[in-house]
């Protein structure tokens, strides 16, 4: 047995550091953890590693974050040693770029699959974290970090029947490994989010009919995804260092340039010109690179808002559709905007209708297919695209259990509250990097800031003799603050499911890091320099 190995006794495994998941920031905190020379595993409730890119494989599942700034960054070697294909890398290959970085690493021997942590428990007399999952294993380790991410927790309308359906329904994020066949069916899908948008136009040439239900239009533009040439892979490695340096400095971890025009400078002809190339740009630059005051200003949102219903208009060919696809009730990234791939150009399909939700609620689902205000319709396969518990969902029903037994989920009642979107009092030696108030844009880049935090802290403690660490009121307090603070400054509006507003009974507040990656590490780096000051026991 290695060094690195769990120690098994008895029925219970025990080890230093227990990462939960093994997505994006998991594997991260697993190779951190385990170079460090923690005895450490880690728990996932899939058959496979790649998080969000393990279970959202519906058809069309694509980054819109440019490819190659999503990866892992820690190392030159990693990123020599794989090549994307596209800018913008579709699921099937993302789900292979984690294998290959699970096996480049030499991680997958630390990693149990299968295993869903039902309940972890501080127990003070030990300072051991006491985990149990779905698989029977029970873990008891020194630090527990749960790497469970924003998105992982689906979640579906509470309209009645829906179990009740017999044909085959599926949510985006839990999307099965085995192709649905979508040839010839008659197929619904509800909600048009990032992920509704991302399978309409894929599946929609497959299908016989594609009814789309839509509650909500989302300005949506395209996300200008193109394969990327041998030379611009070149290009690309022999600016590694570079691009680090200018993701380390950006807000959102993007490598798009921010701009200091405001709209109204320019008059309507230039603006228009300026739009015509924002439409045209990849991904997020539509965000970061549009005029300074886009998304502070409302006539200038409302500039580039008119902007884009012309748009739509200009090719959505049925009038009616087309209006009915043209959000009313908020501006440009009040909402998170989705970046799509023939989209709009999906409608001219004459096998695919739009079902206004607002003119015709969804009553129930039958057995058979979806009742609305207009009538029943009969469905072989429904969609699900209907979102996540963000942010909280998965920390708040793993049973986590702090100081004195208290439930994570009732610290937690008001909404999070947390320092550094990293770790919360009263659950000492407990962190959650990749979890809510940690990013607001490119989630890796902030991720790996936490997990960075997360592996310095442990190997500080070890070298010390420290035993336990928890955060100080005052700092969780005024991280809490901060968000607060800034997220009326933040372009989304309470709609958001940034917000929790899609889960009913959830609390309203906001679950992003509105102070981007500087306030991040800067709160982190005060931490680090005052030498975990009150941090530790
Ligand atoms: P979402 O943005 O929350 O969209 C959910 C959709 O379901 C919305 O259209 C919503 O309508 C609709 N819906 C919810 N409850 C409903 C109900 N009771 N009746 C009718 N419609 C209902 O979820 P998502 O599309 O899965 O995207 C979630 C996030 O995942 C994205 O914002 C993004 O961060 C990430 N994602 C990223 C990509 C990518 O390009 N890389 C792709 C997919 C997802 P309302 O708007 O009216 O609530």
């Amino acid at each position: 047995m290695s060094a690195f190995d769990a120690v098994t006794s008895g029925d219970v495994v025990t080890v230093d550091v227990l990462v939960v998941g093994a997505g994006v920031t998991g594997i991260h905190q697993l190779y951190r953890a385990r170079e460090a020379g923690f005895s450490t595993l880690a728990l996932e409730a899939g058959d496979g590693v790649g998080g969000v890119w393990y279970w959202n494989r519906y058809p069309g599942a694509r980054l819109d974050s440019e490819s190659y700034t999503y990866g892992y960054l820690f190392s030159k070697e990693l990123f020599e040693g794989w090549e994307w294909t596209e800018r913008f890398a579709g699921q099937p290959e993302n789900e292979r770029y984690f294998n290959y970085v699970v096996d480049a690493l030499d991680l997958r021997r630390h990693i149990r699959f299968g295993a869903r942590v039902t309940s972890a428990v501080f127990e003070e007399g030990t300072a051991t974290w006491l985990v149990r999952a779905s698989d029977g294993t029970v873990v008891r380790a020194r630090f527990l970090v749960a790497a469970t991410g924003v998105l992982s927790v689906p979640a579906f309308p509470g309209v009645p029947g829906r179990e009740s359906f017999r044909g085959i329904a599926h949510h985006t994020g839990l999307w099965p490994d085995e192709p649905v066949d979508f040839t010839g069916k008659r197929v619904a899908v509800i909600g048009t989010g990032a992920s509704g948008v991302q399978v309409i136009p894929v599946i929609a040439d497959e299908v016989e009919s594609l009814t789309v239900y839509q509650r909500t239009p989302n300005w949506c533009t395209p996300l200008s995804n193109e394969p990327i040439s041998a030379e611009q892979y070149a290009q690309l490695r022999a600016d590694f260092e570079q691009m680090r340096e200018i993701l380390n400095a950006s807000v959102s971890g993007f490598l798009h340039q921010r701009d200091t025009r405001k709209a109204f400078e320019d008059g309507k002809q230039q603006r228009w010109a300026r739009y015509e190339k924002m439409w045209t740009s990849p991904g997020f630059s539509k965000v970061i690179s549009n005029y300074a005051d886009t998304m502070t200003d409302s006539a200038a949102n409302e500039d580039w808002c008119r902007f884009m219903a012309e748009k739509i208009r200009g090719i959505v060919t049925d009038p009616e559709t087309a209006e009915k696809l043209i959000p009313r009730d908020h501006g440009w990234a009040a909402k998170r905007p989705p970046f799509t791939t023939d989209y709009f150009e999906a409608y001219n399909n004459p096998k695919v209708s739009l079902v206004d939700l607002s003119e015709t609620p969804i009553l129930r689902v039958t057995e058979t297919g979806i009742d609305t205000a207009d009538g029943p319709r009969e469905f072989d396969i429904i969609v699900w695209a209907s979102g996540f518990d963000f942010g909280t969902g998965a920390l708040t029903r793993m049973g986590i259990r702090g100081r004195g037994g208290l439930a994570l989920e009732d610290y937690w009642a008001g909404g999070p509250r947390t320092f550094a979107g990293t770790m919360c009092r009263e659950f000492p030696n407990f962190f959650f990097p990749g979890g809510p108030h940690g990013a607001a844009g490119n989630n890796p880049r902030y991720a790996e800031d936490q997990v960075n935090f997360v592996a310095d802290a442990l190997e500080y403690m070890r070298e010390r003799g420290h035993t336990v660490m928890e955060v100080p009121a005052d700092l969780e307090q005024k991280w809490n603050q901060m968000v607060e603070e800034l997220a009326v400054h933040s372009s989304f509006g309470e709609a958001s499911y940034f917000y929790g507003t899609n889960i009913a009974g959830k609390p309203r507040s906001f679950l992003l890091n509105p102070g981007g990656r500087p306030k991040l590490r800067e709160a982190m780096s005060e931490v680090l320099d005052s030498k975990y000051a009150r941090f530790l026991s």
